[in-house]
């Protein structure tokens, strides 16, 4: 079963804040399941994630308040997104505010779910790119690979989540993370660099797939397969 979710608009998410979201939940007695935890997507005022957290951990942040400044109502952040980390893999807390932001595969057009997903990097790991969730998305196995191993896509994203494709033609298609307002030009903070020197080879998941072709020809059906769908509108065939 599908956790309910709920926002609040503003950032950041103060200690002053979280009590006040718990008067409320207690006011109408929200409960945690018995076997399952009610969890809370924050939101900014144009819908983009700020922060994921269970009721449980809210009522921990409440108690505990700041860490700086124990004794007063600072206004520092007690909610937080996740905090990138210098490994490769993404940490549970970054999984978990993905999968929530981005709920289904980022592919346009694809709607595969986000819990069948890999966590990609959209600038790879190997070519610098952070384990972020600025610069995380999930994308399903197939587009997955799609991404890896097909020459001549490039792929950017802004900080909140709007990525950007374009296919070796040139034809570009974004998708952007459900319940995120569109509020007018948006400059991609790393777009794509197609000069940069390649970087080392990715790194491969021991427990992924062979690539699913081994010639030029192969990969050239494959890519073309991929844009079939006709939900993907504008790219013409490969
Ligand atoms: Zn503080
Ligand atoms: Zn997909």
């Amino acid at each position: 079963m599908a956790a309910p979710t709920g926002s609040v608009a503003g950032t950041p998410i103060t200690a002053a804040h979280v009590r006040d979201l718990l008067a409320q939940l207690d006011a109408v007695d929200l409960q945690a399941p018995a076997h399952g935890a009610v969890s809370f997507s924050f939101t900014d005022d144009r819908g983009a994630l700020q922060a994921v957290a269970t009721l449980r951990e809210l009522r921990q942040a409440a108690r505990r308040g700041c860490d700086e400044h124990p004794a007063g109502d600072c206004g520092c952040p007690v909610i937080t997104a996740p905090e990138p980390t210098d490994a490769y893999g993404p940490t549970a807390a970054q999984h978990r505010f993905l999968t929530t932001r981005d709920r289904t595969c980022r592919h346009p057009g694809c709607d595969n779910r986000a819990g069948w997903a890999d966590a990609d990097h959209v600038i790879p790991h190997a070519a610098g790119g952070a384990t972020d969730c600025a610069n995380l998305c999930c994308l399903c196995r197939r587009h997955h690979r799609l991404k890896t191993f097909a020459p001549g896509w490039t792929y950017a994203m802004t900080p909140d989540g709007i990525l950007t494709v374009t296919a070796p033609s040139g034809v570009t298609r974004t998708s952007r993370p459900p319940g995120l307002h569109f509020t007018g030009p948006r400059v991609l903070t790393r777009p794509p660099d197609q000069t940069a020197a390649p970087g080392p080879p990715p790194t491969y998941d021991p427990a992924d797939d062979p690539p699913p072709f081994c010639s030029a020809a192969q990969a050239k059906r494959w890519v073309r397969s991929q844009f079939s769908c006709s939900r993907v509108h504008g790219v013409p065939p490969a």
